[in-house]
């Protein structure tokens, strides 16, 4: 038999060295998984077995739990960690994205799609990949331009692009093997979620539930980039017929025109799969827009919105649903994270799915059937007093539903109790651990509501959440936004222990045998805490503030904990000016940490920023401020922060000089200037005359007392 030298093996026997003979008799097919294994291939049996020397699948294992058996450090040793190397990936926005560590190589997104693969063991960059993804495709996005990292199998890297393209790398190299678009781009899709890989296929989403569109979730032949099925989360208008018996039957759950606006229910993050059950696992979002009173006006569980569904990888057939939030008003996605485990409950064993959505319920459920078995709020919780035992479904409270109703604090808000930031589980102590959240929101019905392509469409007024001006308001409010790293029973639904962190949107969790959970925060540290007790053990500090979660893996017996850092996301852009955390020069970086490393960070930049002369107030009405005000509001808070006050990712408005002038500002906000660099043309939304409000809006901000000194005492 001649011998067959492998792809893989050539390109690796050019980069690095490699621990085992790189010649195998056979060719290794994927379909071989025996042959494959022998030259690192990734394969199900690879991502099952989950070896502890990697970390392979974006959860570690399929069933997401995000805990590792490894414990060479460990409350014990714990002590003595430290950074060993730290990457720079020359980015100044949001990181979200977990690493994948495979056969001694890491591969990390940064922002605006870009592949890093980089040596594990010593940081040295091997390869670089950049997407050229379009920016202004990317202004569609409700969350900043992030990316939650790639996803391996065979010998490729899969990444997925903010403009909607699927992308297979050479796991090597870094070329490209294959490039698909998967939206149609006429509707403001973005992808910014992780594939998965099953049974050779390339699994996917997207977002764009706030903007108007219909939610889908697809899978892609990993070899050629093939479509093998979608399968559509909402469904679409009757009149072009039903894809399937599954949306047949959702629709029945949907009133008057839903289909105009998309219905929403994008799969923008989570899945997982139970290789057992052969069940793939799909987290569903809100509706479009958010105010079902517009959406589906005779009501009605609107089907598959905030959902968990259960469909056959081979083919993307329905299998069960559960949802968590019937007839979703409030931006309450099921997107969170999903945790499978086998929990003993009332003496018998269960295969169960455990979820914490933005609604505030913790959920077990059983993966088998999607019955409900328990659920308890994990956070204080005002929209629903309990999820009722028998029916599985919540219990609203009076005017939680806020169409007619008086506009009133309510909890938990669009942020949710818990967003994307990944929870971990550990077998170990049988605790799930949950980056949970208070974020309040004042929910009020858009009354003048006109659905524009490509824009923020939720139906609700986003000036009814606007914050207080004065100190005192102020600060009582700030005092209710909390962030926490919470240890939870999902046996007894209570917790077992809490560390209150400063404010919310924290980093994910990882959870190892080393009885550790280590946690990134918003104000900038990383740190490790007594799985058990819930006292923290060891900390550092980042410098930058942290959203993504760790992993950790393991080269030639020694154990490595990896994180990256870039503070960002949809609370950063809207809060992280007037609530600060300390998170300073935000600057992208992988870090990564061993027993008895001494490595420091680079200097922190100086902070030399000098503020440009306040813009002279423009001599308007308080009627044409009033107006700016709430058109700024309801267009550009999200990005640009409340009382236009920016946490600096992207432009603060107040020191921007085109602030000062009306020619630049109309270029810029009517006229598309700066959509390449990813900020909306909002002509089609925004006349000239409320552009000039906005402007003479954002001056008087600028002019007000409310400053950085202001927020900074309101932090204190
Ligand atoms: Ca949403």
């Amino acid at each position: 038999m001649h011998k067959t030298i492998t792809l893989l093996s050539m390109s690796c026997i050019f980069l690095f060295a490699c621990e085992r003979s790189e010649i195998s008799d056979t060719p290794p097919l994927i379909s071989d998984t025996k042959a494959a294994s022998q030259t690192h291939s990734v394969t199900a049996e690879t991502i099952i077995r989950a070896d502890s020397s990697g970390w392979l699948s974006h959860g570690r294992t399929y069933s997401e739990q995000r805990h590792s058996p490894l414990k060479e450090i460990n409350t014990e040793t714990v002590a003595e960690l430290g950074l060993f190397w730290s990457f720079d990936l020359g980015t100044s926005r949001g990181i979200e994205a977990t690493p994948i560590v495979h056969n001694g190589i890491m591969y990390v997104t940064s922002t605006w799609n870009i592949v890093h693969a980089l040596d594990a063991r010593t940081g040295k960059q091997l390869w670089r990949f950049d997407p050229v993804v379009d920016k202004e495709q990317a202004s569609k996005g409700c969350c900043d331009a992030v990316n939650r990292g790639v996803a391996i199998w065979g010998d490729a890297v899969f990444t997925a692009t903010i403009d909607g393209r699927l992308i297979s790398l050479n796991a090597q190299t870094g070329q490209k093997n294959w490039d698909i678009n998967t939206i149609d781009k006429f509707y403001p899709y973005t992808i910014t979620g992780a594939p998965r890989v099953v049974k050779g296929k390339v699994i996917i989403g997207n977002g764009g539930a706030e903007l108007g569109v219909r939610g889908y979730i697809s899978a892609y032949d990993a070899m050629t980039g093939e479509q093998v099925w979608r399968f559509f989360t909402v469904p679409g208008n009757p009149a072009d017929g039903f894809e399937n018996e599954t949306m047949e039957m959702a629709a029945k759950t949907w009133t008057g025109e839903y289909w105009a606006a998309g219905g929403g229910g994008t799969a923008w993050d989570s899945m997982a799969y139970d290789p057992e059950l052969d069940l793939l696992y799909i987290g569903v979002g809100n509706g479009t827009p958010w105010n079902q009173a517009i959406r589906s006006p005779d009501g009605g569980d609107n089907l598959f919105l905030s959902s968990i569904v259960a469909v056959r990888p081979d083919t993307g057939e329905y299998v069960w649903h559960y949802q968590t939030t019937p007839g979703e008003t409030w931006d309450y996605t099921a997107t969170q994270h999903m945790i499978l485990a086998d929990l003993k409950l009332a003496g018998e064993t269960r295969k169960v799915i455990m979820q914490a959505p933005k609604n505030g319920f913790f959920y077990v459920i059983d993966r088998e059937t999607g019955a409900f078995i328990s659920a308890k709020n994990f956070v204080p919780v005002t929209w629903a007093t309990h999820i009722d035992q028998t029916t599985g479904r919540p219990v609203e409270t009076e005017g939680a539903r806020y169409v007619g109703e008086t506009p009133a604090l309510q909890l938990p808000g669009p942020l949710g109790a818990h967003n994307w930031h990944p929870m971990s589980y550990s077998p170990d102590t049988g605790l799930v651990y949950i980056p949970a959240q208070e974020a309040p929101h004042v929910y009020a019905e858009q009354t003048d509501y006109k659905r524009t392509n490509g824009f923020w469409n939720t139906g609700t007024e986003l000036s009814a959440a606007a914050l207080p001006t004065d100190k005192a308001t102020f600060k009582a409010l700030k005092a209710m936004v909390k962030g926490r790293l919470l240890a939870w029973d999902p046996v007894t639904q209570k917790p077992a222990w809490s560390f209150e962190h400063g404010g919310p949107w924290n980093g994910g969790v990882l959870s190892t045998s080393g009885n550790l959970v280590f946690q990134g925060t918003a104000d900038a540290h990383f740190a490790a805490y007594d799985a058990l007790t819930g006292k923290r053990k060891w900390r550092f500090y980042t410098q930058t503030g942290v959203v993504a979660a760790p992993i950790t893996y393991q080269i030639d017996g020694e154990q490595f904990i990896a994180i990256a850092s870039g503070w960002g996301g949809s609370y950063v852009l809207s809060g992280g000016g007037v609530f600060p955390t300390g998170s300073k020069a935000n600057v992208g970086r992988v870090m990564v940490f061993k027993l008895g490393a001494k490595a420091t960070l680079p200097e922190l930049p100086d902070d030399n920023f000098i503020l440009p002369d306040t813009p002279k107030l423009l001599d308007v009405s308080e009627e044409v401020l009033a107006k700016g005000n709430r058109a700024y509001d309801n267009n550009c808070l999200v990005c640009h922060g409340f009382q236009a006050y920016s946490s600096g990712l992207i432009p603060n408005l107040r020191y921007s000089a085109i602030t000062n002038s009306e020619q630049a500002w109309n270029s810029v906000v009517v006229g598309g200037g700066l959509a390449e660099q990813g900020m909306p043309n909002f002509g089609k939304i925004i006349d000239d005359d409320t552009a000039e409000a906005i402007r003479a809006y954002v001056i008087s901000e600028a002019n007000s007392v409310r400053g950085q000194e202001f927020y900074q005492a309101i932090e204190n």
